[in-house]
C-alpha cells in the first residue's frame, strides 16, 4: 500500500476510491479481510460511515456495480492454496480454454475467481501460475518443468521434469 497523504482518509470519496482499488487488485472486500490487510482504511470506514453496510451501499450508489452490495461482499470467500491448485489441475486436465478476463464476453467466471486469488496471494497471475508450475500458452494452461521453471512439458506427458534438467542430474 502506498503511503497516503495526511488527512487523505478523512474524505469519504478517497475511502471509496481505495476500497475500489482493492477490488481491482483482487484483494478481500469483506470487513474482516479489510481489517486484517489495511487497518487504517478499515478504521476510516468505521469512522466516516454509520456501518460497513452503509459504506457498501455508498460504494454501490457511486459505481452501480452490484458486486459491492453487502450480501455479495459477505459471500466473498478466500480460497486456500490447495483449492487453487486443485482448480488449476482441473483446468489443465480438461484442456479448458483460458478466458478469464471479465471484460470479454463469455468469460469463465470460475477462472476469473482463480486469477483473482492468484493476484491476491502472489500479486500477479504470472507469478501465481509459476508457483504452481503452470504457464498460459496459446490460451491453454501448460505445465512447467518444476526444476528449471522455464521449459514447458508436453501436454499429458508422463515426464515430471524436462529433458534438459534430466540430463544434467
Ligand atoms: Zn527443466
Amino acid at each position: 500500500m502506498n503511503r497516503r497523504p495526511p488527512g487523505y482518509l478523512k474524505e469519504p470519496k478517497n475511502i471509496i476510491h481505495d476500497y475500489i482499488e482493492r477490488n481491482k487488485k483482487g484483494k478481500a472486500l469483506n470487513p474482516y479481510g479489510v481489517e486484517q490487510e489495511d487497518q487504517s482504511l478499515y478504521l476510516a470506514i468505521c469512522r466516516e460511515f454509520d456501518s460497513f453496510d452503509d459504506f457498501l451501499y455508498e460504494v454501490y450508489n457511486d459505481t452501480g456495480d452490484d458486486r459491492y452490495l453487502p450480501e455479495t461482499v459477505r459471500k466473498q470467500q478466500r480460497w486456500s492454496l490447495d483449492k487453487i491448485k486443485e482448480e488449476l489441475d482441473r483446468i489443465y486436465k480438461q484442456r479448458e480454454i483460458i478466458k478469464y478476463h471479465n471484460k470479454i464476453s463469455g468469460y469463465n467466471k470460475k477462472q476469473y475467481k482463480i486469477m483473482r486469488m492468484l493476484i491476491y496471494y502472489f500479486s500477479s497471475i504470472e507469478r501465481g501460475l509459476k508457483n504452481f508450475n503452470f504457464i498460459i500458452r496459446a490460451n491453454h494452461l501448460e505445465r512447467l518443468c518444476p526444476v528449471c521453471k522455464s521449459n514447458v512439458l508436453k501436454y499429458n506427458s508422463r515426464k515430471t521434469i524436462c529433458d534438459d534438467c534430466r540430463k544434467s542430474q
